[in-house]
């Protein structure tokens, strides 16, 4: 697949300015304005897109409820629905190398891990939800005899799907396979720097024979495309993944507007673990090396901090510092590069600001902290470890989103799990130890939607995803996330 003359080929083929997917058209803004898509290779304008306005949000949301409400989709069987979105993964399928380099052109990962993880993970997120939909059954509750209970299942009507930038297409399929496998109609509002794939696969959906109206792209800023979905009160589940602000003003908005149902993925700060008794020291320091490193570090389950017992402190960061020096950073679409760039000029600034706080608080960098490859007007950083970082430090305290790890020294387990517990977030973990209890005390005691051990970020399809405290709440991933687009509806007959 990942053959380098068709790459080569792709890497500056013309792109199309894009186009929001409205009511099964290719639709500008309604006032004609478009944004620039600034490729983070080269800092280079790679096409444009429309700056979508309110009335382009709520021209996508009435089309939405249109279509839920007259059943064209909802109102189909399940195994209807099933074939149309099993047409679409094979579309996706066959366009897969095209939509990873695009991708990698509008966000910068590396080839090797979008090409799987983008639209090959699409693929796989659309045929399991879509699998999965004819063979979920309703319930009879073990009522007394003089009564029938029956529990329906019904699509949750209008959703509203809000996505970052980092995994569009994956992150995009965890809401729309269900979404859509449910019989909801969906509003979807790409990322400003990650909108050109999801507008794609939404061209497919339209091929494939998703009927107008039923899943519908609206590109923009936040704050006007994002915010009017929120306001709405036409929509009736908003998920989102994204920063803590912005999910923050998303709750806001519901409460102010219909109390729609929000699901909120909300990134993390998350403790990877290691403890003198770990198996193998060099394979833990490589596996966490690629678990903040690999994208760039814009990963919402990266291990950002690492919490290092102090008897292998530092014959632990020199192993690790060792693996990431030999990570290739550089150029995405070569196949070989483990991290390519950071998705734009204002999230690279972001990085390098937390990097000279940490070193103007006496922190030390022990490898990278700047800016690479500057000469190709691309947005690289190289990986950087930051040691002695206090538990209270920003930067052991705020999700970075970067090539940044902090590393910080403990002495017991129980310090340990305090330190690991001391954020507001929740999102993953990881424990690295050879002790069976240990291990499970830790999972128990660490307050994280994942908890890995020996490994750090190997998940499939079929484990859910969601957060804890300020992390979220909801899932994506596996069955449980038919819950958020599925509701319960009883029916009680007298009998
Ligand atoms: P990041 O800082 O990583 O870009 P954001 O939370 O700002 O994270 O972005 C995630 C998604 O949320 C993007 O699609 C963005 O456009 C959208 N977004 C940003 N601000 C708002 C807002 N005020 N209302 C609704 N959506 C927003």
């Amino acid at each position: 697949m990942l053959d380098q003359s068709r790459i080569d080929a792709l890497r500056d083929a013309p792109v199309a300015a894009g186009a929001h997917i409205i009511d099964g058209e290719s639709r500008p803004a309604s006032d004609g304005a478009t944004m620039e898509v600034i490729s983070p290779l080269d800092g280079a304008v790679l096409t444009t897109v429309p700056k979508g306005t309110a009335t382009d949000a709520e021209a996508a949301i009435a089309s939405a409820r249109a279509a839920f409400d007259d059943g064209r989709w909802s109102g189909l069987a399940p195994a209807a629905r099933k074939k149309v979105l099993l047409k679409w993964a094979d579309l996706i399928e066959a366009e897969a190398l095209e939509l990873a380099v695009l991708g990698v052109r509008d966000n910068g990962t590396e080839i090797g891990m979008a090409l799987k993880a983008e639209p090959l993970t699409a693929v796989a997120n659309i045929r399991y939800y879509a699998e999965a939909i004819d063979k979920l059954y309703g319930e009879i509750a073990p009522t007394a005899p003089d009564a029938l209970g029956l529990v329906h299942r019904e699509p949750a009507g209008v959703v509203g799907a809000i996505v970052p930038w980092n995994f569009p297409l994956m992150i995009g399929t965890w809401k729309l396979g269900p979404a859509l496998a449910a019989g909801c109609s969906v509003v979807l509002k790409p990322a400003e720097t990650a909108s050109l794939t999801l507008l794609r696969i939404a061209e497919l959906a339209l091929d494939a024979g998703l009927p107008p109206g039923v899943l519908n792209v609206v590109t923009g800023e936040g704050h006007v495309v994002g915010a009017a979905i929120a306001e709405s009160m036409d929509i009736d589940v908003l998920v989102f993944t994204g920063s803590g602000p912005t999910g923050r003003r998303l709750l806001e908005a519901s409460a102010k507007s219909n109390m729609k149902r929000v699901y909120l993925e909300l990134g993390g700060k998350s403790p990877n673990v290691v403890f003198a008794d770990a198996p193998d020291l060099a394979e833990a320091a490589k596996v966490s090396a690629a678990g903040i490193f690999r994208n760039s570090g814009q990963v919402c389950v990266a291990g950002s901090r690492l919490l290092v017992e102090r008897s292998i402190h530092d014959e632990f960061v020199d192993l690790l510092a060792e693996a990431a020096r030999k990570m290739k950073v550089g150029d995405p679409l070569d196949p070989t590069t483990n991290a390519g760039a950071v998705n734009s000029q204002r999230q690279l600034d972001q990085n390098l600001a937390f990097v000279d706080e940490a070193r103007a608080q006496g922190r030390e960098i022990r490898i990278g902290g700047s800016r690479i490859l500057e000469e190709t007007g691309g947005y690289y950083m190289a990986p950087t470890i930051v040691t002695g970082v206090a538990p209270t430090d920003r930067l052991a305290q705020q999700e970075i989103f970067g090539p940044v790890l902090a590393v910080i020294p403990f002495d017991t387990e129980e310090e340990a799990l305090r330190i690991a517990n001391g954020t507001d977030y929740g999102l993953a973990a990881a424990v690295w130890t050879a002790n069976l209890s240990r291990a499970h005390r830790m999972i128990r005691k660490i307050k994280a939607g994942v908890v890995h051990v020996n490994t750090y970020g190997g998940a499939d399809l079929t484990v859910p995803l969601g957060g804890v405290k300020q992390s979220g709440n909801g899932h994506d991933k596996s069955l449980h996330a038919f819950d958020k687009y599925l509701d319960l509806k009883t029916a009680w007959i007298k009998l």
